[in-house]
């Protein structure tokens, strides 16, 4: 039973540019990265969180992104100030 789904990774930190990394996981090479900067695929991230569901959560304002060591991006903030 899962309650986390598919991860978030829009933003560009989880594009390694220089190169791939063998993934923690499978130990196939990546470009992905954690938000700590693990090389991993993020199927294999979500898969880890899908065996670990007791894992720590990680929250931000209140929702859950995930575990600590595989979650999602923070919803973007939407700027209306100054973007037209
Ligand atoms: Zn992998």
């Amino acid at each position: 039973m899962s309650t986390v789904g598919l991860l978030n990774w829009t933003s560009s930190q989880h594009y390694d540019h220089n190169g791939d990394c063998p993934c923690t996981q499978c130990g196939k090479p990546t470009p992905m990265r954690s938000h700590d900067g693990e090389p991993v695929h993020k199927v294999c991230a979500e898969d880890w969180n899908d065996r670990n569901p007791g894992a720590p959560r990680h929250q931000h304002d209140g929702r859950d992104l995930g575990t600590r060591r595989f979650h999602s991006d923070p919803p973007r903030k939407t700027r209306k100030d100054g973007a037209r």
